[in-house]
């Protein structure tokens, strides 16, 4: 008698062929995160593929962004879920694929998204036609397929909290590492806009009269910069500066990005009061510091992976691969489900490198092996 993994991953060996064409697809669809029409499409793409095998497939829709879309292959009984999950989004501006689309040489795969995470979206849409044609589990094995991750997820975390509240396991198709190893760990992120209001003065005539917001700004940058701690995971970091008027003006007005990176949940409210008392405190009098928090990750702590890793890396170990956890300073979805308590691994996409840039990469030899692992590790949750 064949076991359901089996069957799967049998199903997924000889879809090579059509998962590199699927691929092409989808990264020939630009999809920005504020390209709606984009991400819907690439979200039609997928629906057509899942429906063609009778996979129900349902939208949460955004009149911003591009709708959710969530893929389920029912259980037998009432047995908590398995969710798959990857976005739609790039962060290529429209119109990049019209003189940078897909290309491969040999067994690499170039073109914007095809490893973050189009790439993972094909092993995730496979994976679930394999688990269906393979005669479906005992629990639901859903797949969500959001459209603004690369921005924060600010319509997708509502969407992914709902869908993965309550289930067995979440697993994200983020890239592979380079390394071939899949991601345990991840940090949490936020980004602070802050803005500073001084007074304007002539630098010359009037001097005293102003209040500079540049100085604010400066003396505020190393303090929130000092807030860095390498040994507890915690970095702070101001990536963008804009501010002033003129060279013989005091600066009337200042702003900068905060990026604050931390390894555990429970250090973000501790970094947070920090930066409020730096923010309030009156570096330079007559100016005024506020401040809007724009994106928000929660990290993926290593203990809500540690299980499904295990169980990952015996099935890779099936397949014929090895396989061990990284530690990413980058954040992803996958913290979170793990923020609500449900174990999460993530970086379980094909593997491939350089996101982000032009030369962003996929192996193509790992669509079929990764989708394989991952089928075979659902089979067996
Ligand atoms: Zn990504």
């Amino acid at each position: 008698m064949t076991t359901l993994a089996d069957r799967a991953s049998d199903w997924l060996s000889t879809r090579h062929d059509e998962m590199e064409a699927f691929l092409k697809h989808l990264v020939d669809i630009d999809s920005n995160s504020f390209d709606k029409a984009g991400t819907d499409a690439v979200g039609a793409a997928i629906a057509e593929l899942l429906q063609a095998d009778g996979i129900t497939v349902s939208r949460v829709a955004n009149d911003t962004y591009g709708d959710a879309l969530r893929a389920e292959v029912p259980g037998r009984g009432a047995n908590a879920h398995v969710l798959m999950m990857g976005h739609r989004d790039t962060v290529f501006p429209k119109g990049t694929t019209t003189t940078r689309g897909f290309s491969k040489d040999g067994t690499i795969a170039y073109g914007p998204g095809v490893a973050d995470m189009k790439g993972g979206l094909v092993v995730n849409c496979f994976v679930l036609r394999a688990l269906k044609a393979a005669g479906g589990a005992d629990f639901p094995i859903v797949a969500l397929f959001t459209a603004d991750e690369e921005i924060g997820s600010p319509s997708g975390r509502a969407v992914i909290e709902d869908t993965a509240r309550g289930a067995r396991a979440v697993f994200n198709s983020e890239p592979g590492r380079v390394s071939g190893n899949v991601v345990t760990g991840r940090k949490g992120g936020t980004t602070l806009d802050i803005f500073i209001e001084g007074r304007a003065a002539h630098s010359g005539a009037n001097h005293a009269d102003g209040a500079s917001a540049i100085g604010a700004l400066a003396a505020k940058i190393t303090k929130l910069h000092a807030l860095t701690d390498y040994t507890a995971g915690i970095t702070t970091n101001v990536g963008v500066i804009r501010g002033g008027m003129t060279h013989n003006t005091v600066a009337p007005s200042a702003e900068c990005e905060l990026d604050i990176r931390f390894v555990e949940l429970g250090q973000l409210p501790a970094i947070m009061a920090d930066v409020t008392a730096i923010l309030n405190a009156d570096d330079v009098p007559g100016t005024h510091a506020r401040y809007t928090q724009s994106y928000t990750f929660l990290p993926l702590e290593a203990h809500m992976s540690a299980d499904l890793f295990s169980r990952y890396a015996k099935s890779a170990d099936d397949e014929g691969f090895a396989v061990a956890g990284e530690f990413t300073g980058g954040c992803s979805d996958a913290g979170f489900t793990a923020a609500l308590g449900v174990p999460s691994l993530c970086g379980l996409g094909p593997v491939g490198g350089k996101a982000h840039t032009d030369q962003e990469f996929l192996k193509l030899d790992t669509l079929v092996p990764r989708a394989r692992a991952l089928a075979r590790t659902i089979a067996g949750m």
